[in-house]
């Protein structure tokens, strides 16, 4: 069996939260790194990204390290690109490598491009260094639910096929992401992705908003998922606050990602997005009252690595 590890590298929602409060779970925005048989797959590039990149040039890019690799190949799939999902980009040091190759995946984003977009995030005056002028290679694609994104080593080109007409290769190396549209989220929904590889598979869904009785395309994506990935932004008191509503913000409470958890018979599920506002005590409460309604609950923390 080849390595299938998932590690947190920011769990924050929608801005940076630095501070004595939020020391256990960490206070950099969305990034999730996946490393599925050696291949490095990226779920986001918010701030956490910025210490995946160091971490990348330690274990792959410097003279010294164990596992150096001529070049380093890099699978970046972008949910959508609210600022804490891409802020960190034009921080991530391999982006200016030369030998480094970044595949790029996301969706259209209203209807622009994922390239246009991302293009537009890094521009003068906004940031000093434009897309083109980053080092690395760059391949980016828009993918929409119809596709898979098919990895079958850094030998070759990732394959986008689509789902309903083209076959997956049979080979249990490769590795199968998958996507999911989700209407939920201000202004133009997310992507919600599931990477499989050798049987076991992983399902992340942030930036996602619940539905009464569960959000059913997603019990049905996520459906037997060994870990699913949940937004858990708000406790039920603070989304459905008399005074400040977070209704229809686009994200879920713990007992959102619960149910879901619960009606897909997943294995093991996993609370992400925390709140700025919540300290540690109060993303530690979140994560009790979970386990009260699905058993096999952690919040997610940076720096966390799971085995699948
Ligand atoms: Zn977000
Ligand atoms: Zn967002």
């Amino acid at each position: 069996m080849g390595q299938f590890t998932v590690t947190f590298w920011g769990v924050r929602g929608s801005h940076a939260t630095p501070g004595k409060d939020t020391v256990k779970f960490g206070g950099n925005s969305t990034c999730i790194e996946v490393n599925a048989g050696g291949n490095i797959l990226v779920f986001d590039a918010g701030g956490g990204i910025i210490n995946l990149g160091r971490s990348l040039r330690e274990r792959h890019l410097t003279p010294a390290s164990p596992d150096r690799r001529e070049s380093l190949t890099v699978y970046l799939f972008f949910t959508h690109t609210h600022h804490d999902h891409t802020e960190g980009l034009p921080f991530f040091e391999p982006a200016y490598f030369g030998k480094t190759v970044m595949h790029m995946f996301g969706p259209r984003m209203l209807t622009s491009d994922l390239e246009d977009v991302l293009a537009h995030a890094m521009v003068p005056p906004f940031f000093p260094i434009s897309m083109e002028d980053m080092g690395a290679q760059k391949l980016i694609q828009n993918i929409s639910e119809r596709n898979q994104v098919i990895i079958a080593g850094q030998d070759a080109p990732p394959q986008i096929i689509n789902k309903a007409t083209d076959k997956r290769p049979l080979t249990s190396e490769a590795v199968v992401v998958g996507a999911m549209k989700d209407y939920n989220h201000p202004r133009d929904g997310v992507l919600i992705y599931s990477v499989e590889y050798e049987g076991k598979r992983v399902v992340i869904a942030t930036d996602v908003e619940g539905y009464i009785g569960g959000d059913q395309k997603l019990i049905g994506f996520a459906h037997g998922a060994d870990l699913l990935i949940h937004d858990a932004q708000y406790t039920y008191e603070v989304y459905a606050d008399g005074k400040y509503p977070k209704q229809g913000w686009g994200h879920s409470t713990v007992e959102m990602a619960a149910e879901v958890a619960q009606k897909a018979q997943v294995k093991q599920l996993a609370l992400t997005h925390h709140d700025p506002l919540d300290t540690d005590r109060m993303v530690d409460l979140k994560e009790l009252h979970a386990q009260k309604l699905f058993k096999n609950t952690f919040a997610a923390y940076e720096g966390l690595t799971v085995t699948l």
